[in-house]
């Protein structure tokens, strides 16, 4: 399915942002995005529930988002995640975030938050999720082509990504 102009344009946008020297990496492109916007966004791994690839935290003055611990298409759930910030999806407000890591979630919960086809957890419903499955295809893409000595989403490993 092609992505929808409001896709393609926050795609476009946010490789606007993109260091204009220099190889152009995910992590790279989420600092830009938290740059433009002046508010922190903190990449983290952590363990999630099973099944759970990615998610994103909103709290009062920054953002964070969490990719499961040991993911190997890391960088896919982090487009992912960027996608429903830059297309001003809400993320999960921090009240609920605390409540999650004082008391362990029961599968009710996490069957509630977690969207079973893309791993994602948060309060999105399908139409948010399909929106940005289609903004991190679409950013992975356009990222692959371009002139190789920016391009690499592949050469930054994990750990030095979230140092
Ligand atoms: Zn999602």
């Amino acid at each position: 399915m092609p992505a929808s102009r409001r896709v393609t344009r926050a795609v476009s946008e946010v490789l606007d942002l993109a260091p204009r020297h220099g190889e152009i990496t995910l992590p790279r492109l989420v600092q830009a995005v938290s740059e433009d916007r002046g508010r922190p966004i903190e990449l983290t791994t952590a363990e999630l529930p099973a099944g759970v690839c990615g998610q994103w935290r909103q709290y009062n003055d920054h953002d964070v988002f969490l990719i499961q611990e040991g993911l190997p298409a890391w960088d896919r759930t982090l487009a992912h995640e960027l996608g429903h910030l830059v297309l001003g999806h809400e993320g999960i407000p921090v009240a609920q975030a605390a409540r999650e890591s004082t008391e362990l979630a029961t599968s009710d919960l996490i069957g509630y938050m977690l969207n079973q086809r893309t791993g994602c957890m948060g309060p999105n419903g399908e139409d948010l999720e399909q929106e940005a499955e289609d903004f991190a295809a679409l950013l992975i893409f356009r990222l692959g082509r371009l002139p190789s000595d920016r391009a690499s989403i592949v050469q930054v490993r994990l750990g030095e990504a979230f140092g």
